[in-house]
């Protein structure tokens, strides 16, 4: 079995691998990075959960690195396009944990959340954008972003691209790109859309196809509990007249959601605590302890706040709302069966967040077993999941500002500074 030392990274690659604990490089990685050290083209056919981030992520560090030129201002020179928010954020966490001895300077852009600091970002120059479509393409058209020196492309999750209905921007993104250039492109299947897109962007490239890995979703006890969202408190307090809930974290869609359940909680005799980004670090830490050490048997959390929490034995998580975006779920459930411990997952899922149900199912490519045993019980909404085969419309293509059409000129777009080495 290969190294990573097998793989020719650089030394201070090499060490953030090593400092991340991974020795071996998954099956994808292995086969992949090889070639596009060398700067070939590269299909992956991966899905979420084989390290196929790495898999593009450190070749990316590590060319740029070789490159050793300073990126000018709004001028990146490798980008990463990906579906989602919640992925674009993961992959920027990546960079900065493989790229942490390195100089490199990388940012993330995504739509639903305002562009002044993204635009800020840009300005100061980044070797590697991560982006999703719709605000790339909006920041492009404002002049705040050029992709006439991206060395890479990456184009992640492309059959969620299609899926989502973002292929036209992907499209769009992709005239835009320099003709010579490395594209690594990663798909989890490859319906013919995406194959003759392949053909399209991809040359000379090498087809690398990895079996799916032994998720997280298929190492945690799953369930699902159909409920009205005004039962939901009521299903929550019964679920923790279960003395076997221990150590549970409850994850609300918002903060205000999570002080809600935290103080009906503490009403009911059932100690929690809330954490979530309104919450000052020292309050933070200080209620990740106090569940760290048993003192309260409940931490109510927002995705967000949830990053970093590393706590040993959480007998079970409870998704109190179903996250929109459904790696969050994935991210969600392996707090609990950490270390091969068992672990179980309950999700409450009302009216509202079938859809969203839908999404997590397609994802972890597995069905959630229904408790159907539970008082609050709503067949309505079972038979709404179970009838749900109806496709959904597609998603609008990314929220775009009513900024104008058309690039702003290389002279008014106001970039400014030659390439010059970094160092
Ligand atoms: P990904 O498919 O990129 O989302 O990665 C799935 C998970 O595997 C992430 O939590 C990574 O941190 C982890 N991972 C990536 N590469 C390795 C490796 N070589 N050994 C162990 N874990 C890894």
């Amino acid at each position: 079995m290969k190294k990573f030392s097998d793989l020719n990274l650089v030394e201070p690659l090499l060490r953030a691998v090593k400092a991340e604990g991974y020795d071996t490089p998954t099956p994808i990685q292995a086969q992949a990075i090889p070639p596009a050290l060398t700067g070939k083209d590269v299909l992956g056919v991966a899905q979420t959960g084989t390290g196929k981030t790495a898999a593009f992520t450190l070749p990316i560090l590590q060319r740029l690195e070789e490159l050793d030129i300073q990126p000018r201002q709004n001028t990146p020179l490798a980008l990463i396009l990906t579906p989602t928010r919640e992925l674009a954020i993961q992959i920027s966490e990546s960079l900065k944990t493989y790229g942490k001895y390195l100089r490199q300077h990388h940012t993330v852009i995504f739509g639903g959340v305002g562009q002044n600091p993204q635009v800020a970002a840009l300005r100061r120059g980044v070797d590697t954008l991560v982006a999703t479509p719709g605000r790339l393409l909006d920041l492009m058209e404002q002049g705040h972003v050029y992709l006439d020196e991206v060395e890479t492309f990456v184009l992640d999750e492309a059959d969620r691209m299609l899926d989502m209905g973002f292929i036209h921007d992907v499209r769009k993104v992709v005239k835009e790109l320099p003709k010579q250039r490395q594209t690594l492109l990663f798909s989890a299947t490859m319906p013919s859309a995406i194959t003759s897109l392949a053909e399209q962007v991809l040359l000379d490239y090498v087809r690398i196809e990895v079996k799916p890995a032994a998720t997280t979703a298929d190492r945690v006890d799953q369930r699902v509990m159909f409920v009205e969202k005004s039962n939901k408190r009521k299903l929550l307090e019964d679920l923790f007249s279960d003395p076997d809930i221990d150590r549970a974290i409850v994850f609300t869609r918002t903060k205000h959601g999570a002080n809600r359940v935290a103080k009906f909680l503490n009403q009911r005799g059932i100690e929690s605590d809330a954490i979530h980004g309104n919450k000052s670090q020292g309050a933070r830490q200080r209620a990740l302890k106090n569940f760290k050490d048993g003192g309260v048997r409940a931490l109510i959390a927002t995705d967000i706040a949830s990053r970093g929490i590393d706590v040993e034995d959480v007998s079970h998580v409870i998704n109190f709302d179903l996250p929109n975006e459904p790696e969050s779920y994935v991210h969600r459930i392996g707090r609990t069966a950490r270390a091969g411990a068992d672990g179980m997952a309950v999700s409450f899922c009302d009216e509202g967040e079938v859809d969203y149900l839908r999404d997590i199912e397609k994802i972890i490519r597995q069905k959630v077993e229904v408790d159907g045993e539970h008082a609050f019980h709503e067949d309505r909404i079972a038979r709404m999941h179970a009838d749900h085969t109806r496709p959904r419309a597609k998603a609008p293509s990314n929220s775009r500002g009513g900024g104008q059409r058309g690039r702003s000129s290389r002279n008014g777009g106001g970039r400014s500074g030659g390439r010059g080495r970094r160092r």
